[in-house]
């Protein structure tokens, strides 16, 4: 006979936040479930689009890490019905893909609350990416309503997310710069890639790369100050 573990928690405590991982390849799926070993959530696998909505509806996970090339329903899709539901439109999303078409990674960096990662993705990035959006260790200075521990939680784990924005690169910027000029051969400059940071994601800053394609001397351009500084000097 089978015997059955027990699934109690040590103590009475919240149940480990819960992160859907979307692949339709198993391996990958081990490896990203690998990556969260070190955290302290509860690992839920989706096999295609579809399962991965369902999922989600289910259970809303504190954390959605998907391709971008899922069966039925592909991870752009999937991404926009989360958003537009109330049910799901705060889950903080990790989209791992090999996709650099700026407009689809644009149509995601428009949705907010998404975390673009180029793949092949290292493990330690992941983890990194996973702990930075606060699904790790919950703060012990909200005590919860007892009635209310069902959904607590959730809650919590969202409101940490927002306290523990990070910085984060993208291509795909919801801002572009405006058309800057190289100081010395006054030719356009050329978009690298966007820094978005600041104190919290209400509040965000970015800081803008680009480089002079004549002289190759680079730039960095400061939203909030509309500051063009070079990034050669020194
Ligand atoms: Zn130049």
């Amino acid at each position: 006979m089978v015997k059955l573990k027990r699934l109690q928690p040590e103590s009475d405590a919240e149940p480990a936040p819960i992160v859907l991982i979307a692949s339709s390849d198993s391996d990958t799926r081990s490896l990203y479930r690998e990556s969260l070993i070190s955290t302290r959530s509860d690992v839920v696998e989706a096999i295609d689009g579809r399962d991965a909505l369902v999922q989600c509806f289910k259970r809303p996970p504190a954390l959605l890490i998907t391709e971008t090339r899922l069966p039925y329903i592909d991870g752009y899709a999937l991404c926009e019905v989360l958003r537009k539901d109330p049910l799901t439109s705060a889950v903080p999303i990790v989209v791992v893909t090999a996709d650099v078409d700026p407009v689809a990674l644009a149509r995601l960096s428009r949705m907010g609350r998404i975390t673009v990662l180029g793949k092949p993705v290292a493990i330690e990035r992941l983890a990194e990416t996973v702990r930075a959006l606060g699904t790790t260790d919950a703060p012990d200075d909200e005590p919860i309503a007892s009635s209310d521990v069902s959904l607590a939680p959730r809650s919590r784990y969202m409101s940490t997310a927002v306290r523990r924005f990070r910085r984060f690169e993208t291509v795909a910027p919801a801002a572009l710069p405006p058309a800057l000029r190289c100081p010395e051969c006054d030719v356009l400059l050329k978009f690298s890639k966007s820094q978005i940071g600041g104190v919290t994601s209400r509040d965000p800053e970015q800081w803008d790369y680009l480089a002079c394609p004549q002289c190759s001397e680079r730039f960095e351009y400061r939203h909030r100050t509309r500051a063009l500084r070079s990034t050669d000097e020194g």
